[in-house]
């Protein structure tokens, strides 16, 4: 039955598909679920959840409190780390795993290990091309000359992160590659974490034990020079409120944005910048109804946006219009708004009405 709100169907088995496609795919190990961002915006808990049934046993958040949630959820068995580390005064949490992003990081997880006296587990970052977060190549100087700066550290992986993977042709990739190789062999023996989506579709050289996907989990395309590997996930769907007609000349929306130029029927759905539909989308989208394109017309508004149903069968309110689905995914509207599809998955809004699919 239509609803009043937009319904975001999110497919957990298509996650799940996904996560299984690139674990067998990779080279020469595991692959961890990256659900930072409540999982890019889909859920952590019910993608933790999926990925945890399929097999998963390494997930990555961003914040401590993102990686406290997941851990009430998914309970003690897998490994959840927190890439941007831990706050000060929080340094002895066990059952998370910071990843230490500098020096400080080492020194506050040593003391606490320490002062606790027990081994606490933790993952090493070293910056290979980023300059966002990871030890530089002074503090990797440090460390390569006393390893003793580890001591008490269960040092779970060294990590690092590509900058530029979804170029392959890019110089930069080889160079990580080469600096990261470089990094682990002056640190103590650690397994290594290395690819994110893209790096696993990179060869060999970017293999290591633990992959790192979250963005193709989640349907985005990793190769973006070839047709996506992996399943869509998400589909949103928004109910028309009203249809009304309108004859030529009339303006529609803020800023009397477009003008129709023949008698035109225009649908007005339940969903605009405020739910994510990003207003850069203005005069720029198509929305989906009964396989056929209907462009959006006028300014996208905070809760409602419109669109020119003239040539498609008349619709009825409460019919829907398609705004995320097969054939317009998160990556192609994303290329209409001028951004990438992590933004539009992670802006996807709270008023969606949420269905989680399991097959
Ligand atoms: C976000 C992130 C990932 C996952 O990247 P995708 O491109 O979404 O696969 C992996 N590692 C780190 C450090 C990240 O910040």
């Amino acid at each position: 039955m239509a609803g009043i709100e937009a319904v975001l169907t999110i497919d957990l088995g298509a996650i799940a598909a996904n996560w299984r496609q690139l674990a067998v795919a990779a080279p020469s190990g595991q692959v961890a679920g990256v659900v930072k961002a409540d999982g890019y915006g889909l859920g952590a808990v019910p993608v933790g959840h999926a990925l945890l049934a399929a097999g998963c046993r390494h997930f990555f958040v961003a914040h401590l409190s993102e990686g406290m949630a997941l851990r009430e959820a998914l309970g003690p068995g897998p490994m959840i780390a927190v890439l941007n580390g831990f706050p000060p005064g929080m340094d002895g949490a066990a059952a998370l795993v910071p990843v230490l992003n500098g020096l400080g990081d080492v020194a506050a997880r040593t003391h606490a290990a320490r002062t606790g006296g027990q081994a606490l587990p933790a993952i090493l970052h070293v910056d290979t091309g980023m300059a966002r977060l990871g030890l530089d190549a002074a503090e990797l100087d440090r460390l390569a000359a006393d390893h003793g700066l580890l001591a008490g550290l269960d040092l779970r992986f060294v990590m690092t992160h590509l900058a530029c993977a979804d170029d392959p042709a890019h110089p930069l990739n080889a160079v990580q590659a080469a600096r990261f190789a470089a990094a682990r062999a002056r640190l103590p023996a650690a397994p290594a974490s290395f690819a994110n989506s893209s790096g696993l579709f990179l060869g060999p050289d970017f293999a290591s034990d633990l992959g790192r996907p979250g963005c193709a989990l989640f349907g985005i395309n990793p190769t973006p020079a070839a047709p996506n590997p992996l399943r869509q996930v998400v589909t949103l769907d928004a109910p028309i409120l009203q249809i009304r007609s309108i004859s030529a000349g009339t303006t529609v929306g803020y800023g009397a944005g477009w003008t129709a130029e023949r008698p035109s029927r225009i649908a007005t759905v339940a969903a605009g910048y405020a739910d994510g539909y990003l207003r850069s989308l203005s005069g720029r989208a198509a929305g989906i109804i009964a396989g056929r394109p209907v462009p959006l017309v006028g300014r996208v508004s905070m809760d409602l946006i419109t669109f020119d149903v003239t040539d498609v069968p008349e619709p009825s309110p409460g019919d829907s219009i398609g705004l995320i689905g097969p054939g317009h995914t998160p990556d192609d509207v994303a290329a209409r708004a001028g951004t990438i599809g992590y933004e539009i998955l992670t802006g996807l809004g709270r008023r969606y009405r949420r269905d989680y699919r399991t097959v």
